[in-house]
């Protein structure tokens, strides 16, 4: 099978080896949850319960009448000890339902989510509610809720369901681990997602790093006349929306556009497998998958999580920091967040935690920019990365847009392969901010 791709990206170190073999253990039950409220791109939500209340496994805590938006469901069994402002690993303050486990034996799912084995007497509207319902979002670490993506328009059509089985960001092996131990349940996701947005094929593109992953989903798919498995080459960002898309069917995404109008949906395979779950065991997302990884943790691992855990229990339950542990990422190294302290809650989005020893986390001052124009021939989005910074230290809104900063998606290609070590992606974050807030002004 050849590997398909898109033009430019990179090639960083991909250290997968550390976890891919790893299978998924679950994570012991947290004593303590602290579960933050807004765990999704869209509105806030309204809370549920209050300091006192006692919630089961399942219960719903935090909804809202918004269309973008996804509940929150309590991860464990207990009390409600508090809400509180927590950090989340993002870096932004929010608020969270702290609630104490009860005694573990008590712990039965509650849900309002009927079981269903089989797709037949669901009808697409049935499926989104479901996903609305279940409180799913993009695992891949967007945290987009689901069902806005299978709200399909009436003068769109789609063609394609694309499942991102890439895992393009190095290190992580969640969606690796869940592919090879869990594919059924993606493909029965798949075909709820594509029976949810009336789609005639299924595409699972699955990176040339994988093989166990690729021969398992093509078992999983051998039977499935609409359902195929693609190569992908191994390369940064080839996860990406736009590049997955360009690479398996050489459609390019309008600029401002939507996969939907090149008539494509995309979903991860993590997601997929989660609206199985949802569909057939009425399960919200209340756990979701994690790589614990890096030469900085004692023993690196692949574990399942209840949503709201802190990070320094997982880290504890992969042996804990070795001693010359000098920085911890929540995602991966090419877009995860620094962590400043580990009491703070592993979300839906959580896909990493990556911990580097000293010699691995460069202390450098930039160099001035030498106009080399690397940065220039890797974006995978066509954009002039050495440009945009200028105006956006510079505060030049109106140029920023007229160079389509709004496009960037942030994968830090431009920053990797700087020799000047300009950190690039830290003023196209902060250009994109001058551009976002222009743009609510005027509306
Ligand atoms: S400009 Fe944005 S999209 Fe282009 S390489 Fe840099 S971070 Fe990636
Ligand atoms: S890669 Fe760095 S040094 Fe080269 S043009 Fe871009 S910003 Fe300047």
């Amino acid at each position: 099978m050849k590997a398909l791709t898109f033009k430019q990206g990179i090639h960083p170190s991909y250290n997968k080896e550390l976890t891919k073999d790893k299978p998924l253990k679950n994570a012991k039950r947290p004593e303590e949850v602290l579960i933050p409220i807004k765990q999704h791109i869209g509105a806030p939500l309204d809370l549920l319960v209050k300091k006192g209340d006692q919630v089961d496994l399942g219960q719903k805590i935090a909804d809202s009448e918004s269309f973008v938006c996804a509940p929150i469901h309590a991860s464990v069994s207990g009390k409600v000890k508090e809400i509180r402002k927590v950090t989340d690993p993002g870096g932004n303050t929010v608020d969270a339902v702290v609630i104490e486990a009860s005694a573990e034996e008590d712990e039965k799912l509650v849900s309002n989510l009927e079981k269903h084995q089989n797709l037949d007497n669901l009808s697409p509207d049935d499926i989104r509610k479901i996903v609305r319902e279940a409180g799913i979002v993009g695992l891949g670490g967007a945290m987009f809720p689901s069902h806005v993506k299978l709200a399909v328009p009436e003068d769109k059509n789609v063609e394609y369901v694309i499942l991102n089985g890439a895992e393009c960001e190095p290190y992580l092996t969640v969606d690796h681990r869940v592919m090879v131990e869990r594919p059924n349940a993606i493909v029965f996701g798949l075909k709820a997602l594509m029976k949810a947005v009336n789609a005639e094929k299924g595409l699972i593109g699955i990176e040339d790093n994988k093989m166990e992953a690729v021969e398992s989903m093509q078992d999983a798919v051998a039977d499935e006349t609409n359902i195929e498995v693609k190569l992908v080459e191994t390369k940064y960002p080839q996860g990406g929306e736009k590049m997955l898309i360009e690479a398996l069917l050489e459609r390019e995404v309008p600029v401002g556009g939507l996969p939907l109008d090149i008539e494509v949906v995309v979903n991860n395979t993590s997601t997929a497998a989660a609206v199985a779950d949802a569909i057939r065991e009425g399960k919200p997302l209340i756990e979701r998958s994690i790589s614990i990884t890096g030469r900085g943790i004692e023993s690196p691992c692949n574990l399942i999580f209840r949503i709201g855990t802190k990070l320094a229990d997982l880290v504890e339950q992969a042996g804990g920091l070795k001693e010359n542990a000098a920085k911890v990422i929540a995602g991966g190294p090419m877009m995860g967040a620094a962590q400043k302290n580990l009491d703070v809650p592993a979300v839906k989005g959580t896909s990493g935690l990556l911990v580097m020893l000293a010699d691995e986390v460069e202390d450098f001052d930039p160099d001035p920019c030498i106009n080399c124009a690397k940065c220039v021939d890797h974006c995978p989005m066509y954009l002039m990365p050495t440009t945009l910074i200028k105006y956006a230290k510079n505060n030049m809104v109106e140029k920023l847009e007229e160079y389509q900063i709004l496009n960037c998606i942030e994968c830090g290609s431009c920053s990797y392969v700087c020799p000047s070590k300009i950190p690039l992606v830290h003023y196209l974050r902060l250009g994109k901010s001058q551009a976002m807030a222009k743009r609510r002004e005027e509306k």
